[in-house]
């Protein structure tokens, strides 16, 4: 084997209307509604939002995710999920709507107790975020065709049973907000998909449960767990 036999491709996610959408990285953000993050032990008025990443290759829009490994307590958290068309660094929020390529219905997936492990033993908790499959994300749709309204509807169910429902109006940073934030921090690219956070209502998955994930007016997102 030689680096010149080394063949790897980024996630490529399907676009309403043809087409596909590369994923370079995953970034997500958490405690973004305030709810969620009281149910999480955090006074929202007191928090900033929470950036951390997940692996790109986690990125994807199979309708089967296996149980990850190394957990007990895989936990849903329905997101609305933002692709840039065009990257920057340290731009104000005005500077970001025209740079963004579209939007889908994502579920930023979390081994809960391996967080909280983590997080009781002060160590980063990458390995709570990232694993295989961490990112399921549905059709992504062109920011020409949609935009998030305040007033649109986020939801999750599992089984049929509602687990999370809020409006997009109840996230504490709006997009453009948040990409100013993050972009204060490092330089953000094409191809960058940024996770929103969740609502209240987050909690666990077994196998053989059906997730359905909708924002409206995006194309629902639904996936089974499988056993492994
Ligand atoms: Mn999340």
């Amino acid at each position: 084997m030689s680096a010149d036999e080394i063949s790897w491709q980024p996630p490529h996610l399907a676009v309403a209307g043809g087409g596909d959408f590369p994923v370079r990285h995953v970034w997500c953000v958490g405690r973004n509604y305030a709810e969620h993050a009281r149910e999480m032990g955090v006074d929202p008025d007191k928090s900033d939002p929470v950036f951390f990443s997940k692996p790109a290759a986690s990125a994807h829009q199979q309708q089967r995710v296996q149980y990850p490994a190394a957990t007990e307590e895989l936990h849903h958290e329905v997101e609305l999920v933002v692709c840039l068309a065009e990257g920057g660094r340290n731009l104000g929020a005005e500077q970001w709507a025209g740079r963004i390529f579209g939007f889908a219905v994502g579920v930023d997936l979390t081994r809960r107790d391996v967080q909280a492990r983590f997080k009781k033993a002060g160590q980063p908790w990458e390995l709570s975020k990232g694993f295989d499959q961490a990112a399921p994300v549905g059709v992504i749709v062109r920011a020409s065709d949609w935009s998030p309204d305040p007033e649109a509807g986020i939801e999750l169910q599992v089984n049929g049973i509602l687990r999370q429902q809020a409006t997009l109006g109840e996230m504490i940073w709006s997009v453009p907000k948040l990409l100013e934030r993050l972009s204060q921090n490092l330089t953000l690219h094409a191809g960058d998909v940024l996770m929103t956070g969740t609502p209240a209502g987050v909690g666990p998955l077994k196998v053989d449960d059906r997730v359905l994930a909708r924002i409206s007016g995006l194309p629902v997102l639904e996936f089974s767990v499988r056993g492994a």
